[in-house]
């Protein structure tokens, strides 16, 4: 059956480049671990998780266990990471999936350790990525709780600490302080972890803003002073936009990030139709409480998207949208369905005509960066309130 013209297009061959990209300006330096978390940014897992793999990744990274559960049967070679935690009751699942769990709790290893004692694991046979705070307070070990996680990955237990993680919370401050004093603490922390005999493969450390920015490098000379891989984990830029920075680069800008302006390139579009359109007199109100009132003859265009699939409902009289190439305003209030556009300055449209909400129409482009400086927001946040009933479709 036909659907409702509201659907988002995914690029894969777009993300294979993308990746393709990321992973050179990487080495030789560091490894890449895929983010696909959020359902790959609402890009959606199904299309996102195989084509990055085809380009040759080796890791992904995941939020929750049910999420790395579909990435497995997508992908069953990948090295799948569940980056925002194991819950209560599914470390059974973890394993049985052959998921990597990033652990930062004592009580996370407990319920990992009952599992693999359960499932029969031998000792030092089950990955996990131990996550350091050091500094922003969300997730990760405290110099407090270190000391109890490092006794409880003694040799006799079933782990094997292949990653040591950090998360770099202003990896996109031009200046590189905040990255600096983290990357410090986290030397320390590694220092306190080969003094309890204790050695990580892999330095989990540094989203899109780190790698664009050229942190690859600094990452890198930590791990290998503590006889460690680096491995860097960017997320936003493949799928093809290029972070802000703040305070910007100016003309200093970092080669990586320079030349990420010109390869990268977005993987996502969302496309609707007109599928009404009419005249209006002079004095006629649009849409809930009649917050645009045409002020002469206008022709309206009905569009098959509204705020139920994520088209951001105070956009309403403060954006507009692509319709023949040309930019139309949204006018009125966004309803849940639906939403209208003023096509007085588009001649000739009509009900089937395609219209852009993100993406490119007629050498015209409207970004994520645009949506979220109208909306008040961030282009991650953009992606990921695309609603589930709006089909992704591979092209
Ligand atoms: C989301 C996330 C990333 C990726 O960040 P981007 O800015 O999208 O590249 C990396 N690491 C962690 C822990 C994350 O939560």
């Amino acid at each position: 059956m036909p659907t409702r013209p509201c659907r988002v297009e995914i690029r894969t061959r777009t993300l294979e480049d993308n990746y393709r990209f990321l992973a050179n300006l990487a080495a030789p330096h560091a490894e890449l671990l895929a983010i696909v978390k959020a359902d790959a940014y609402g890009h959606s897992l199904a299309h996102c998780a195989p084509a990055v793999v085809r380009a040759g990744a080796q890791w992904l990274g995941v939020t929750s266990v049910e999420e790395g559960i579909v990435a497995r049967a997508l992908c069953p070679a990948a090295q799948i990471l569940v980056i925002a935690g194991v819950f209560p009751g599914q470390a059974a699942a973890l394993l049985a999936h052959r998921l990597t769990p990033v652990a930062w709790e004592p009580w996370h290893l407990d319920q990992l350790e009952a599992a693999a004692h359960a499932a029969g694991l031998a000792p030092g046979s089950l990955p996990i990525h131990l996550e350091i705070d050091t500094g922003m307070s969300r997730q990760g070990a405290s110099p407090t709780t270190l000391p109890v996680l490092l006794a409880h990955i003694s040799p006799a237990s079933p782990f094997r600490l292949e990653g040591i993680m950090t998360h770099l919370f202003a990896a996109d401050e031009a200046d590189g302080r905040v990255t600096a004093a983290q990357l410090d603490r986290l030397d320390e922390t590694l220092g306190r972890i080969s003094s309890a005999g204790l050695f990580g493969e892999w330095l989990n450390v540094g989203n899109s803003a780190a790698l664009l920015a050229g942190q690859a490098r600094a990452i890198a000379d930590l791990a290998a002073h503590h006889g460690m891989k680096a491995l860097l984990r960017p997320g936003f830029a493949l799928y093809g936009l290029v972070p802000e920075f703040n305070p910007d680069f100016a003309s200093a800008e970092p080669a990586s990030l320079a030349a990420a302006r010109t390869h990268l390139q977005p993987v996502l579009s969302w496309k609707t139709q007109v599928v009404g359109v009419r005249s209006v007199p002079a004095g006629a109100v649009v849409g809930y409480n009649g917050t645009f009132v045409a002020s002469e003859p206008m022709r309206l265009a009905l569009i098959a998207a509204g705020y139920g699939d994520g088209l951001t409902r105070s956009l309403g009289n403060r954006f507009s949208l692509l319709v023949h190439g040309a930019r139309a305003p949204l006018v009125g209030r966004v309803s849940m369905d639906q939403a209208v556009l003023d096509v007085t300055g588009v001649p000739g449209v009509q009900p089937g005509d395609e219209v852009v909400i993100l993406g490119t129409q007629g050498g015209q482009t409207i970004t994520a960066f645009d949506h979220a400086r109208a909306a008040g927001t961030i282009p991650w946040e953009i992606f990921t309130r695309i609603a589930p009933r709006v089909p992704r479709r591979p092209v």
